[in-house]
């Protein structure tokens, strides 16, 4: 009779504790022979921004590795986006609609912070350590050292890096690809964005009450710019958003929000009085600024030796297609697949491995096609201009690789990539 090979305990730090390493944090928790600490740079866990939303793909991936998912979406305070109006803001179609989506299964959209403290409400507290900035990582003799800014260090048997989109464990894990180097660098996408959230009564009285009478998310694409509205917290809040193409990307991220600038970028629709509404509301915050988006347009590899990425750190994306928390979810879904497998540290390379392999393309595939979405919404893209029929059928289908995602299967995908690693690679 064969025994069940013993498993033995896997001592794992995460770096960074936004969406993607809290998410991850969850979900090996789920397994009791892996050990986790999450290790966060900021005074406290927090998530900045506004909203986000969860589409299909992210919420079945949460139901994967959460037993309580239900539960944390609800009391996250998740509103259901019944549909997504998209209409031309510009041109000879001015107010038309192009697209009315409405889909079976809805997107939620939350209030970023009340996810973050949903996910962190059911993590012991002795694992959540904060004020802990990796300064440098070392792999020797089977084991990881993590040293911080602070002069301490520990010593472990793998590392994620859910550090962001400026990753110190990304540089770890691409330092080998030198010739890349620059291409695997976080860049400029060719957009800018500015967002506040306002509350739900402010909101309609400034853009109008016929945007709200149901709670859905409107686009209105204008000349190289767009502006949105979606509702969150329960109904109570509305995310405003401008974005725009930019032209000569600026080197500093962010730069302040003017009256002046907006109504340049705006300048196609500004005899709409929802235009110079959504400028008010921008506006009307405390320093409002303007933020280029950035992206990886590249990475070869998500894994090295016993060092992976996840979530931005990995595979930073624009946010025209609502995508990058979700692909974070999925990160989680299927490394916690991979690690509950492992039964010694000496598989974590192959799980590694297995995790790169199949979540790389999927990924990358979502970056790409994010970035021309924008075009799209920005009114720029050569097939459907300002043309509300065009703008419909260059939409229709660009979500489909997203939430058509089918959880089992690139779970399996996964897991028969580690078991081939497992066997023929590392003893
Ligand atoms: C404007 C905008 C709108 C978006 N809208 C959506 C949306 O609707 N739907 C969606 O799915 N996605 C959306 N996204 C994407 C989504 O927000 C991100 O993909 C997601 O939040 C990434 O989470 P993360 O944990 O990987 O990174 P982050 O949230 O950046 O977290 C990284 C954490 O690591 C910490 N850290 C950094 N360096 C270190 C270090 N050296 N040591 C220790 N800790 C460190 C940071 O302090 C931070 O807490 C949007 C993004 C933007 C910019």
């Amino acid at each position: 009779m064969s025994e069940e090979p013993s498993i033995s305990p896997i001592k794992l730090a995460i770096i960074g504790g936004g969406l993607a390493g809290v998410t991850l944090a969850n979900a090996l928790a789920q397994h009791d022979h892996i050990v986790v600490h999450v290790y966060e740079s900021a005074p406290q866990f927090s998530a900045r921004g506004a909203a986000v939303g969860l589409a299909v793909n992210a919420q079945n991936a949460l139901h994967h590795v959460l037993p309580h998912a239900s539960e944390l979406l609800e009391n996250a305070g998740g509103v259901p986006m019944n549909s997504t109006r998209v209409m031309v803001g510009a041109g000879a179609y001015m107010n038309q609609l192009a697209r009315d989506h409405t889909g079976t299964k809805q997107g939620l959209v939350f209030h970023r912070a009340s996810l973050l403290r949903e996910l962190l409400r059911s993590l012991p507290e002795d694992s959540l350590h904060t004020n802990k900035k990796l300064n440098n990582i070392s792999e020797k003799d089977g084991k990881v050292e993590v040293r911080f800014t602070d002069d301490t260090s520990m010593i472990c048997d793998a590392v994620v890096g859910a550090d962001g989109i400026f990753s110190t464990v990304r540089d770890h894990v691409l330092r080998d690809l030198q010739d890349n180097q620059n291409d695997c660098k976080a860049s400029a996408a060719g957009f800018w964005d500015c967002r506040n959230l306002v509350p739900f009564e402010r909101a309609k009285a400034t853009l109008g009450e016929q945007y709200f009478e149901t709670h859905r998310q409107y686009v209105w694409v204008n000349d190289g710019a767009v502006t949105a509205h979606d509702v969150c917290e329960n109904g109570n809040t509305v995310q405003c958003v401008i974005c725009a193409v930019e032209g000569d990307p600026a080197q500093d991220r962010s730069r302040p929000l003017t009256r002046e600038l907006l109504e340049t970028t705006l300048k196609s629709s500004l005899d709409r009085a929802h235009t110079q509404g959504m400028i008010e509301l921008l506006l009307d915050q405390p320093s409002p600024k303007a933020y280029s988006e950035w992206e990886h347009k590249a990475t070869p590899t998500y894994a090295s030796g016993r060092v992976c990425i996840v979530g931005d750190a990995a595979h930073a994306t624009t946010p025209w297609q609502g995508s990058g928390a979700g692909l974070a979810i999925e990160d989680a879904m299927v490394l916690a697949a991979l690690l509950a497998r492992v039964r010694s540290a000496n598989e974590i390379e192959a799980a590694f491995q297995a995790f790169s392999d199949v979540r790389q393309p999927r990924c990358q595939k979502v970056i790409d096609s994010s970035r021309e979405t924008g075009t799209i919404f920005c009114g720029r893209h050569p097939a459907a201009g300002l043309d509300p029929e065009r703008l419909n059928e260059a939409l229709t289908t660009r979500w489909q690789h997203i939430h058509g995602l089918d959880h089992d299967k690139h779970k399996s995908e996964a897991l028969a990539k580690f078991e081939a690693y497992r066997v023929t690679t590392w003893p």
